[in-house]
């Protein structure tokens, strides 16, 4: 059996900020949401979310004997999160790609945290998540009480807002007790982020829809010109403008740290870069799977 507060203490020391843990259960009421979605055609083809269906709903499909999803957190706010200077005219990035690739950061971390785990629980067996395998991360971190699903369809958390990246464990064993889930709906009356996208892709429903959403637009693959507002890779607009995040603190843990500045980095220099440079450049950063190709595409597409 898990200790929650042990389990708390050791995602601390794997560098997570925050850390809950919920009872493994299928997701209908999201499966539901999620199939809605689908059929109004909100995923913009994007043929990866029409897979796993029944296991991103159900851990128990992804992990033999799952018992326990632990949902982990970790601030990433950066000096860029909130906006540009005014009269800055360089093509933006979003925050999180101006650091090492998060995939690989909290894939290391969730690994220390499972060893730490492993050593109060022999025989613990479990899978790790970050992003790239289906699963309702955002609902399980609403269920471990990390925060709400705010308007923009992001997770809010009161302490560091939505500029966090979630990481999750699926373990075999069940916890002395669980988290509070997050009754709270923080949001309130805030309409913030449905002003300020400029491309109204934020639903009513907290929903985006990926087929006008400019980081969706601008990450994915996919050929021709679309209209990205000056973003050469993802959007942080409807984050910036959240009242969470702009009380949030800056992250603390180094592996988060920027590793460039997209405040220097103008058109002329964009238009220039050699293949090499990139990779020297950018080689550990989000911006890295798609490539030049895919950012020279963003360049060329309406501003
Ligand atoms: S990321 Fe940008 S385009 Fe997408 S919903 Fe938010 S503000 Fe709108
Ligand atoms: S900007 Fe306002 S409505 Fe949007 S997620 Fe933040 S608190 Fe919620």
């Amino acid at each position: 059996m898990l200790s929650l507060e042990h389990t708390i203490f050791s995602a601390r020391e794997a560098g997570f900020d925050l850390c809950g843990a919920a009872p493994c259960h299928p997701q209908e009421q999201a499966r539901r949401r999620f199939e809605e979605w689908l059929r109004e055609g909100c995923d913009a083809d994007l043929q990866y979310l029409r897979r796993n269906i029944d296991k991103r709903f159900d851990p128990a499909l992804l992990v033999e004997e799952a018992r326990s999803v632990i949902v982990c957190a970790v601030n990433y706010k950066n000096d860029t999160s909130l906006g540009y200077p005014a009269g800055c005219s360089a093509p933006r990035i979003a925050s999180y790609a101006r650091t090492a690739d998060y995939h690989r950061s909290i894939r290391e971390m969730l690994r220390d945290l499972f060893a730490l785990l492993e050593k109060r629980c022999p025989g613990l067996r479990g899978r790790a998540f970050v992003d790239s395998a289906p699963l309702a991360e955002k609902c399980w971190a609403r269920e471990a009480g990390l925060g709400w699903q705010g308007r923009n369809s992001l997770l809010v958390t009161p302490q560091f807002g939505s500029f966090v990246l979630l990481g999750e464990l699926v373990v075999n064993a069940p916890f002395d007790r669980y988290s509070e889930p997050c009754a709270e709906q923080g949001c309130g009356s805030c309409r913030a982020c449905l002003r300020a996208c400029p491309k109204g892709a934020i639903g009513e429903r907290r929903t985006i829809d990926a087929r006008r959403c400019i980081s969706c637009l601008t990450v994915e693959a996919g050929d021709g010109p679309r209209e990205t507002c000056g973003w050469l890779f993802g959007c942080d607009l409807c984050q910036s403008v959240c009242p969470y995040n702009r009380a949030a603190p800056l992250h603390t843990n180094p592996r988060f740290d920027p590793l460039f500045d997209p405040r220097e980095l103008s058109d002329e220099w964009w238009n220039a870069l050699s293949e090499e440079e990139f990779d020297r450049r950018f080689a550990d950063t989000p911006m890295a799977r798609g490539g030049l190709p895919r950012l020279r595409r963003n360049l060329g597409s309406g501003r």
